[in-house]
């Protein structure tokens, strides 16, 4: 993956290569980080970068890191705007992620969350599909447990808990599925290594509440929202056990990085048909549109980057000012 050109690093931007922390750093010792991930949608007809639910996104950062007992130097909407800002110096024609970083910067030890100094850095690069397969993801029960809100609090993206994720997805890769998907302590379906799960069984779309050890997504929360308001359907928030996945119509993951990505075996099982099936296809061709941009209804949802007749006027609603 190239890596960008520029970083906002300690309260300006900066030449990336100039973005550097030390060894000592204490989020990287001790895992006393949290972060974002965004992503940039390039509309080739309009010649415009749009950016999913920036102010979604960056209000879930800062409630991360008040997980972490974090009082960052900035609020949300001031970070959108740095990130208009960042996005305009990288003048990206293509479609991009965007990793907001708040960590603790302080050099020394001592594990502990009081006394430390957050810094904040936004990065951004181009980027395509974080799973090959989104047509048709194989996945496998993990044994790894989903950490827990008594453990380290999954519900938002602290830095720490991503070995839990990453243990999660280095097993599944190597024992040659596609994905993880990860139980929680009680046994039930939480999420997938860095997504959230939806099944459809018996025309009822099915997911955990946040109270499952989920990340609070936000391509959940919009999925939820596409389906009851767009494609009728019924959504329900409740625990789920790893065999109604056995026993499912159709399954799928959501996430920044996956998008919408259809589940189409577990362990070797078929998962309905074992091919996409029809709910997970249309919501997919209705995500693609909304996020681009093309869908007149949620076209709040996406910030236009360059929009340079709004710049002028010093900004407007749903603009990266
Ligand atoms: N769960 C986990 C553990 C994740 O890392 C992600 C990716 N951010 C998601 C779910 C999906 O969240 P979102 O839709 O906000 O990207």
């Amino acid at each position: 993956m190239a890596t960008p050109q520029h970083a906002f690093f300690k309260g300006q931007i900066v030449p990336y290569s100039e973005a550097k922390v030390g060894v000592l750093t204490h989020a990287l010792n001790y895992g006393t980080a949290c972060f974002g991930g965004v992503r940039g949608y390039w509309n080739a007809d309009e010649q415009e970068l749009f950016v999913f639910r920036p102010h979604e996104h960056f209000k879930r950062f800062v409630q991360s890191a008040k997980l972490l007992d974090m009082q960052l130097p900035f609020e949300a909407d001031d970070l959108v705007a740095k990130l208009g800002e960042l996005l305009r110096l990288e003048n990206y024609k293509e479609d991009c992620y965007i990793r907001p970083l708040a960590y603790y910067a302080d050099e020394g030890i001592g594990v502990r969350l009081h006394g430390l100094t957050p810094e904040v850095s936004i990065v951004a690069m181009p980027f395509g599909r974080y799973i090959d397969k989104e047509e048709g993801v194989h996945v496998t029960i993990s044994s790894w447990r989903r950490v827990d809100d008594n453990t380290i609090p999954p519900r938002g993206k602290i830095a720490g808990s991503y070995v839990n994720s990453a243990y999660a997805k280095t097993d599944a890769q190597r024992a040659g599925f596609d994905e993880a998907i990860v139980l929680n302590s009680a046994g039930h379906i939480a999420e997938g290594s860095a997504e959230n799960f939806f099944l459809v069984r018996n025309g009822v779309v099915v997911t955990p509440p946040v109270t499952e050890g989920i990340l609070e997504g936000i391509t959940r929360r919009t999925v939820m929202q596409l389906l009851r308001d767009e494609l009728g359907a019924t959504v329900v928030e409740r625990p789920i056990d790893r065999t109604e996945l056995f026993l499912a119509d159709e399954a799928f993951f959501t996430g920044t990085g996956v998008q919408i990505a259809a589940i189409t075996k577990v362990d070797h099982r078929l998962v309905g048909t074992g091919r996409m099936g029809p709910l997970v296809s249309r919501l997919r061709s209705l995500y693609f549109d909304v996020v681009r941009g093309k869908v007149a209804r949620y076209r709040t949802w996406c910030a236009p980057v360059y929009d340079t007749v709004a710049h002028a006027r010093g900004g407007a609603v749903g603009v990266l000012a």
